[in-house]
């Protein structure tokens, strides 16, 4: 490990003000699961780490006339057990209780993961589907920035220099509406999805698709939402046939990678498939 210098600042000011004063040379921490091995490769090697644990403001979930406020330093265990996120986000509790283990569950934090920008992370295709912003917060005070506009590249998202990830907002799902994250791991339980797809669909009283959402992640550089086959399916009736024809196309959307857990020809194959079942599971949760 590096040699570096760790600051436990109590204010999002004097986080301000450490962030000012060690510019490039510092990074914040927060659960530390990805910075930490991000430090013991040498990938990063900031002379400086600023600690958020003790700024008791960012670790809170609240209900507020828009939606849920979650804030950015709340673990993913407080989200998957928080009755308000149960209640009214089900579809939040059940992503991140796809992350990885207990263990890093405990320490792992909503914000940190989002910042990350890591594209086989699990909560930003659900995130994404919901419409959840994130709020950044510097000097200058906050920037609001919907999720679908948060991810720029691998690993690289929009927060900018100064600024900190204080909480992220995700409004209410649609009355009517279904929701499913669906996680493929051919290998063991604790992976990365070879895929995942996260869906939400609201019909009308006739049976069409009044509004849907099909995000995907690993399968590019960032989680992507499938635009054109939403599009091909709001208005129109919610059959096997249309739904299988939007799934199609899904394929000319993603852009995986070959790697150790398939081919990018078989990870396409299955985003198709994975869509697919998403919107299906999703109307079937519809009550
Ligand atoms: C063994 C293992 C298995 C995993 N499996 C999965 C999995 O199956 N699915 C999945 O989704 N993820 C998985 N992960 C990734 C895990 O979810 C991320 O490591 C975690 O979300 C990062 O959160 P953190 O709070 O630990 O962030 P940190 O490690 O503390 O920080 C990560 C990055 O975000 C920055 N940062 C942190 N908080 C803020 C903030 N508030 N404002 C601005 N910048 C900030 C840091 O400077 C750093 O660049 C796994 C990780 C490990 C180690």
């Amino acid at each position: 490990m590096i040699d570096f210098e760790f600051h436990s600042p109590t204010s999002l000011d004097q986080v301000f003000g450490l962030l000012d004063q060690y510019g490039e040379d510092c990074r914040i921490m927060a659960g530390g699961t990805a910075l930490v091995i991000q430090m013991k490769q040498r990938l990063s090697q900031p002379g400086h780490v600023i600690g958020l644990r003790k700024i008791g403001s960012l670790n809170s979930i609240e209900s507020t006339p828009e939606g849920i406020r979650i804030g950015a330093l709340c673990t993913q265990h407080q989200i998957i057990s928080n009755p308000v996120i149960n209640k009214e986000l089900p579809l939040l509790a059940e992503t991140f209780r796809k992350v990885a283990t207990p263990r890093i569950r405990n320490m792992a934090t909503i914000g940190g993961g989002l910042v990350n920008g890591d594209p086989s992370q699990d909560p930003p295709p659900s995130l994404i589907a919901l419409g959840a912003s994130a709020v950044l917060t510097s000097n200058s005070g906050d920037r609001v920035v919907s999720l679908e506009n948060f991810f720029i590249d691998y690993y690289e998202t929009d927060v900018q220099p100064g600024e900190v990830l204080t909480s992220v907002l995700v409004p209410k799902a649609p009355a009517g509406s279904g929701a499913v994250y669906l996680k493929f791991l051919p290998r063991t339980a604790d992976d990365y999805g070879t895929v995942s797809v996260a869906a939400v669909v609201s019909k009308d009283q006739d049976g069409t698709c009044k509004d849907v959402r099909i995000v995907l992640g690993s399968v590019g550089v960032t989680a992507i939402r499938a635009t054109d086959a939403e599009d091909a399916l709001r208005g129109k009736a919610l059959t096997d046939e249309n739904i299988r024809a939007a799934a199609a196309l899904v394929k000319d959307a993603v852009d995986p990678l070959d790697d150790f857990r398939g081919s990018a020809e078989y990870k396409t194959d299955m985003a198709e498939v994975f869509a697919r079942r998403a919107v299906e599971q999703s109307l079937a949760s519809i009550s």
